[in-house]
């Protein structure tokens, strides 16, 4: 038996320590996003080791329906440290899934069904998620999907305003694409679609899981812009390499959400695992720092690699460098030539999505990198 649905690298990894890697010949790696923003606080960190392992001695499963204090606990630093009036959470396994549930507890709440998303925007591939996903490949083989689902081209207010309509359930938008090629949002934009989506009363959902917990300079990007959504999503750095989603909701979102549950949600380990973590995100400052030193990376691939051509942009440690020529070819040699291990986001941008704990020594690494495979 062997799994199909992967790629796979050419290097194996079999263990992680803060911000590198290492494969099964022992050979190290600097880790610029084959974490996949998955490890803010870097690989193995103590604290939220230490957070699983207490909790896997105790109790490894609470039937769902039954409170225990490692979800209680999370749910209350998640109200605390979301933006106003954000203060409810359903915990979920994936980002996929957060997503699918959002757009499930919007049409409850509306009690509307139109859904409106981005041109190359990315939520996932469940049924729903994928509905609201951009690219055609992904879709295709699995048509028909969840109908009405009408795209508007990204960081466009106007064309915002136009499809967003009194049959509206929900706007979904992430405040930087991540697959689509690392697109932050220009100023205001995410302001104009918190008034459109107010007016016509559908639900403003912003897929924080690429851009949440510190990788773009706050907690959450919304707090960046100031922008109280109705909804967040988050996965990927929750649980700091453990599986866990999280839709955070306002108070009329969470009391008409319908009906909706999973085995696993909440789970105690998992949850220690995402106390552990936004903790010590808070704890460390480490969205300030993601904020510094993602100035400070952009700052030096601008002058060692900037130029017409290879634009590079984002928000803290989220940043994309077009290389001008097939991304995974700049990949593959950064890797095995550089160990350094990065992400495609399309075709022609080279993805990095470090851990937010690296320093200038990480950060000139993968410079002097980038400078030998794309100068
Ligand atoms: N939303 C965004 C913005 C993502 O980048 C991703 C994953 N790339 C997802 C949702 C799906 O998350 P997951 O793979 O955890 O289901």
């Amino acid at each position: 038996m062997s799994g199909f649905v992967f790629n796979e690298k050419p290097i194996q990894i079999e263990r992680g320590d803060g911000a590198y890697v290492y494969d099964d010949s022992g050979t190290e790696y600097l880790d610029m996003g084959a974490s996949y923003a998955c490890v803010p606080l870097g690989h193995g960190h103590p604290a939220v080791q230490s957070a699983v392992s207490e909790q896997l001695e105790k109790i490894t499963y609470v039937q769902a329906s039954y409170p225990n204090a490692e979800r209680t606990a999370l749910y209350d630093l998640l109200a605390d440290t979301a933006p106003d009036p954000i203060d409810k959470t359903w915990l979920c396994n994936s980002g996929t899934e957060a997503n699918e549930a959002a757009l499930k507890f919007a049409r409850s709440a509306t009690g509307d069904s139109k859904i409106v998303a981005t041109m190359q925007g990315f939520h996932g591939r469940t049924m729903g998620a994928l509905a609201t996903t951009w690219k055609n490949k992904y879709k295709k083989p699995y048509e028909p999907l969840i109908g009405d689902v009408e795209f508007v081209p990204y960081d466009d207010s106007e064309a915002l305003d136009e499809a967003v309509d009194e049959d509206t359930a929900a706007f979904i938008v992430e405040p930087v694409q991540g697959e689509g090629g690392i697109n932050p949002a220009s100023d205001g934009y995410l302001e104009a679609a918190r008034e459109i989506t107010e007016d016509a009363g559908a639900a403003l959902i912003f897929d924080e899981v690429q851009t949440g917990i510190g990788r773009t300079g706050a907690l959450w990007n919304s707090q960046r812009a100031a922008v109280a959504p109705d909804m967040i999503t988050a996965a990927k750095g929750l649980g700091n390499g453990l599986p866990v989603g999280a839709t955070l909701c306002r108070d009329w979102i969470a009391e008409d959400y319908g009906s909706h549950a999973s085995t696993f949600s909440g789970g105690p380990v998992i949850s220690a695992a995402a106390g552990a973590t936004v903790s010590t995100v808070l704890e460390d400052d480490l969205p300030e720092h993601a904020a510094t030193m993602g100035d400070y990376l952009q700052t030096e691939l601008e002058a060692a690699i900037g130029d017409d051509v290879r634009d590079i942009r984002g928000e803290g440690l989220m940043i994309g460098v077009e290389v001008g020529r097939g991304a995974n070819a700049a990949l593959k040699e950064l890797a095995l030539n550089h160990q350094v291990l990065a992400l495609p986001a399309g075709r022609t941008v080279v993805r990095l999505l470090p851990p937010l704990t690296i320093d200038e020594s990480h950060a000139d690494a993968v410079v002097d990198a980038m400078a030998e495979v794309v100068g």
